[in-house]
């Protein structure tokens, strides 16, 4: 899954096959979402027998579904040496978006996260990345069905994407393919908590995602309490690397902010106008997300109360910063930000098959 259909033809030629064989599988495994040898029935049936010797189409395997009320999807899959990796579909009237994991675990330590007392299990593949896309779409839809709606994808799931470059970005390039998903990076948003030298190597990027910056705090202080990589690349190094990207902005891109509300915690009048004032310092444009927490035991966080995160926002927009909040979806299946890896037993999985 995360061959590129160049890569592709070489397997391809070794094997003694003409080169049309290639796109005829890239266009099976990513298209027609096929998930083994077996079901491409238009290639020779020696031909399949032989692939299944030497590769394999799908290496995750699903363990638990989980259904939201609201139609949010959550996925508990596992990797071939036994690593989970949690997918989230979120159906939305015009379009879907699936947020997908890019490590197994996360090595970061934001202290509002769960994931992050996994520590880091692995870094997933670039094919491990974009099979977790085709298992949401097939089930979702059924296999190879077409999707109804565009699919815009966040790297907002475990891990740190920025961690996980060279993966991140070979599975962009395979996922933007027009013979395959056709998911072009710009559909995807990128979320990183601040490494510094890979938001420098994104602005330097022709075709690149969008990108979110997680900030969670507008002073060192707190920042590095909420997350600790800003010890090594505290605010004025991350927000001038921001800058940089921001000027490289082209037309149609977008980058944006986030900020997690925690009651009691970064969300008071004082903290707004910290924030509000040291973006205007950097003079950067960019919008910032409010995302009120989302509760997940035992993390000692609360959501911050409407109205607070509600006064927050009038503050930044009376400075002029662009303030949005963000609806949570999936609370009820702990498949909202910072709930991934959530207790296996807290909700019940449902188990039924795809219609
Ligand atoms: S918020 Fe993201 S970067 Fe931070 S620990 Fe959680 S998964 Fe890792």
């Amino acid at each position: 899954m995360g061959l590129s259909p160049a890569e592709l033809s070489v397997v391809v030629g070794e094997m003694g096959e003409p080169a049309f064989r290639a796109r005829q599988i890239f266009t099976a495994l990513h298209r027609r979402r096929l998930r083994s040898f077996d079901e491409m029935t238009d290639l020779p049936k020696e031909l399949r027998a032989r692939l299944a010797e030497r590769a394999t189409t799908s290496t995750l395997t699903v363990e638990s579904r989980y259904v939201a009320e609201d139609g949010t999807r959550r996925y508990l899959m596992k990797t071939h040496d036994n690593f989970p990796v949690e997918t989230v579909f979120i159906p939305e009237e015009r379009r879907d978006t699936i947020c997908f994991s890019s490590q197994s675990g996360c090595p970061l330590k934001c202290d509002f996260c769960l994931t992050a007392k996994l520590g880091l299990l692995r870094t997933l593949t670039a094919g491990e990345i974009v099979e977790q896309i085709v298992i949401a779409l097939n089930d979702a839809y059924g296999v190879g069905a077409k999707t109804p709606h565009g699919t815009n994808l966040v790297a907002m799931g475990a891990g740190e994407p920025f961690l996980a470059f060279e993966p991140l970005m070979k599975a962009l390039g395979v996922m933007a393919d027009p013979d395959g998903l056709h998911i072009v990076p710009n559909r995807v948003t990128v979320s990183t908590a601040g490494i510094v030298p890979r938001i420098r190597e994104l602005a330097g990027v022709a075709d690149r995602p969008h990108l979110a910056v997680s900030l969670a705090a507008p002073t060192d202080e707190l920042r590095d309490v909420l997350m600790p990589i800003n010890k090594k690349w505290p605010l004025k190094e991350l927000l001038a690397a921001c800058k940089e990207f921001e000027l490289s902005l082209k037309p149609g891109e977008r980058f944006t902010f986030e900020y997690v509300m925690l009651d009691g915690v970064n969300d008071s009048d004082v903290y707004a106008r910290q924030l509000a004032n040291l973006l205007n310092r950097h003079q950067l444009r960019a919008k910032v997300n409010l995302i009120p927490h989302n509760p997940a035991e035992p993390l000692p966080y609360c959501p911050s109360p409407e109205e607070r995160v509600e006064s927050f926002k009038a503050i930044l927009e009376a400075k002029g910063v662009q303030a949005f909040v963000r609806r949570p979806r999936g609370r009820d299946i702990y498949a909202a930000c910072g709930q991934l890896a959530a207790l296996r037993t807290t909700v019940q999985p449902d188990l039924h098959q795809p219609a």
